[in-house]
């Protein structure tokens, strides 16, 4: 915690002061043009790696980037996706997935999770992104799959239906690499929704 203390001392002396302007506008305004899906893996960090401000993005990060399909029973991912597609009115959703994801590597490797029950359960959502990957035990193919997985599932929630049906939002399907910070865009050649 001292660490993030003295973070919190460096951020009120150095950076507000310099975005001063920035600050007093976002604490009225909150009008992000995209929402954006990652891992909640701590080397994949959105505003950093999109060079965007505070402000720009609506950022929902679960293990593994999943998105799990609609289902009646509301839950955290769905009110957040549905807040940001019909209140907030973004016009981009990214899902983005990333190298050495462990939630897809413990697929991908079968590991054991019999002693954490609550990842096996979540990880029960990249069903069919394992589905999809023909080749067991390649991690990066079911990053792949995965993110386009997920996009498949994002458009079973009833807002952003809509929103695409009425051509107010594009879905965009990323993979981040760790070791050299690129961004492949998987969903870049096709049609915004190739899934
Ligand atoms: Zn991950």
């Amino acid at each position: 915690m001292q660490d993030l203390a003295e973070g919190v001392a460096r951020f009120q002396r150095d950076v507000f002061p310099a975005r001063a302007e920035l600050f007093a506008h976002l604490a009225t305004h909150h009008t992000p043009h995209t929402l954006f899906i990652g891992c909640s893996d701590a080397r994949v960090v959105p505003e950093l790696i999109t060079g965007t401000e505070p402000g720009d993005l609506f950022v929902i990060r679960t293990a593994g980037n999943l998105v799990p399909a609609y289902t009646p029973e509301a839950d955290g991912v769905a009110a957040s996706i549905e807040y940001a597609v019909a209140a907030l009115g973004v016009q981009d959703i990214v899902v983005c997935g990333h190298s050495a994801c462990g939630a897809m590597t413990a697929l991908a490797q079968g590991h054991d999770l019999s002693g954490a029950p609550a990842v096996a359960a979540w990880l029960r959502h990249a069903d069919a992104s394992q589905a999809r990957t023909t080749a067991a035990g390649d991690v990066p193919a079911l990053v792949r799959q995965n993110v386009l997985a997920q996009l498949a599932n994002l458009a079973t929630h009833p807002s952003v239906a809509k929103a695409l049906a009425e051509g107010k939002v594009a879905l965009h399907g990323w993979v981040y690499d760790i070791p050299t910070g690129r961004v492949e865009d998987l969903t870049a050649a096709g049609p915004a929704l190739a899934v």
